[in-house]
């Protein structure tokens, strides 16, 4: 039997932990083509993990590993739906594996939440970590406090990223047109809200417990929002809830110190309204209702207002709210989820019937959940769907042939990246930091992404 062909759509950790499942094989051949809209690859690995913490991105060393097989191909600046279709993949592959993450952030739906001064946490992490379609962004960081909307890591990257000491961050691969906004920044204190209790806050104690350890920062808890010791009812708590829980505490009961800037974490209170300077002017303060824990039929426990309002002086607001997905033209998509309508790894019609040769992977599979490695359990679920299919028949083989498809791409594809195109400008962005003691310093446009590619200097072309 001919070698099976799959092309790949997204190369975040989904996309690659599925890769290297398919290349991994002993029973079948499988000829595996990665495509990624943007001409680096490794998606949030590159544009969501915080540069504060360069050890989780080390994953990508598994990822080059993947890159040298023999069968596997890289196609970088080709987006799905504006080059390619996904009606053409269908037809020049024998499957294709969607991996496009979820990384459309979403807003509160509250009065205000369009006014100058609110960002959703994916366009504020996409501009600190240089993702060339936020570069642009403008955050005002010439404000005295900061309200962060929600209770997960990606809430408090942000909050501690508003405060970290610009030296130290100057040693990253912090984009540099956020290391020079944040060197400005007039940022004293960032208000982090949960909308319930401390108990059910979505963080993990080691995101929670870095905070504690920032130099000149104090982190504020009131140890009224923290359930008091109580070694039994502590043990019956599951681990991430306990370590959060203790954690808390040890904030709670740490004397401030009059540090310059401040973290306040403040549970059971949501933002109600967002108010500007006059009509449609930038944010100036919040609308913060308090809440109470009320326990559903259902078991769990939802927030519900008390009818206490207060208005807070703010004038930037970061919504770490969720992501969704976005739809690709001639794939089923759940709007409510905001992933590829799917079952058992396959793509679903609208009629729940299975589309042969679609599956899906990662974040546009499952939601925006779950760390690096829960991918790469994902991606082994929907590779042996995908091959228990192609050995039972299920999958319609394609006519074309690798060489054809290269060809065809090539022809639509003005600023095609391969992955030797990728590993130039790897080698360029780590040139450029070698003198000042970084891991690299980022190109954050796609023009000079590609000119380093091909070997240039890596400045935009005049
Ligand atoms: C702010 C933030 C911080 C995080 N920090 C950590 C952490 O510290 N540790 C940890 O373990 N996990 C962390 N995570 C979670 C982790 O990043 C995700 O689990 C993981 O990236 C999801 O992988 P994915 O492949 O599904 O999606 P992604 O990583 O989003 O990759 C999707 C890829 O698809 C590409 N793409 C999208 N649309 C198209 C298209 N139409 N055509 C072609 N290509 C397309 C994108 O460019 C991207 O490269 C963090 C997440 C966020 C948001």
């Amino acid at each position: 039997m001919t070698a099976l062909r799959v092309a790949i759509v997204g190369s975040g950790p989904s996309g690659f932990f599925a890769a290297g499942n398919l290349l991994e094989q002993d029973d079948v051949e499988v000829q595996v083509d990665v495509f990624d809209r943007l001409p680096t690859p490794f998606g949030l690995v590159r544009y969501g993990v915080a540069p504060d913490h360069p050890a989780i991105k080390s994953v990508t060393k598994i990822f080059d590993r993947t890159a040298q097989h023999e069968n596997f191909r890289y196609f970088g600046n080709v987006e799905v739906a504006t080059h390619v279709t996904a009606a053409e993949l269908a037809q020049w592959y024998d499957a294709v594996i969607y991996a496009i993450g979820a990384s459309g952030g979403r807003r509160l739906e509250v009065d205000g939440a369009w006014l100058p001064g609110n960002h959703p946490s994916s366009d504020f992490v996409g501009w600190y970590n240089g993702h060339p379609d936020r570069r642009e962004l403008d955050v005002d960081l010439g404000v005295e406090r900061a309200v962060v909307i929600g209770n997960g890591n990606v809430a408090l990257d942000a909050a501690r990223i508003l405060v970290t000491d610009t030296d130290k961050l100057a040693g990253t691969d912090m984009a540099d047109h956020a290391l020079r906004a944040l060197h400005g920044s007039a940022v004293r204190e960032v208000v982090v809200l949960g909308r319930r209790g401390a108990e059910q806050a979505a963080f993990t104690p080691a995101e929670v417990a870095e905070l504690g350890k920032l130099p000149g920062v104090d982190v504020i808890v009131d140890p009224a929002d923290v359930p008091e010791e109580d070694k039994e009812r502590d043990k019956a708590r599951p681990p991430v809830e306990r370590n959060n829980i203790k954690q808390l505490r040890r904030l709670a009961a740490a004397e401030p110190t009059g540090a310059d800037r401040r973290i306040v974490l403040r549970f059971l209170r949501s933002v109600v309204g967002i108010n500007g300077e006059g009509k449609g002017g930038p944010v100036r303060s919040v609308s913060i209702a308090r809440n109470e824990l009320v326990e559903g039929e259902d078991g769990t426990v939802e927030a519900q207002p008390t009818g206490h309002v207060d208005e807070h002086d703010a004038g930037l607001v970061i919504h770490a709210v969720g992501y969704h997905g976005t739809p690709i033209p001639g794939i089923p998509f759940d709007t409510e989820r905001g992933v590829f309508r799917n079952a058992d790894s396959r793509i679903v019609g609208y009629d729940g019937e299975p589309l042969p040769g679609h599956y899906v992977v990662g974040w546009i599979k499952r939601g925006p959940s779950g760390v690096i490695p829960t991918n790469r359990d994902c991606a082994r679920d929907t590779v042996s769907v995908l091959l228990a299919d192609a050995a039972e028949g299920r999958i319609p083989r394609s006519a074309f042939d690798g060489a054809q498809v290269e060809k065809l791409i090539a022809e639509r594809v003005e600023n095609l990246v391969e992955y030797d195109g990728w590993m130039a400008i790897d080698a360029h962005e780590t040139a450029l930091a070698e003198e000042h003691d970084r891991p690299r310093v980022k190109l954050t446009s796609v023009d000079e992404m590609v000119d380093a590619a091909l070997g240039g200097s890596g400045e935009t072309p005049a």
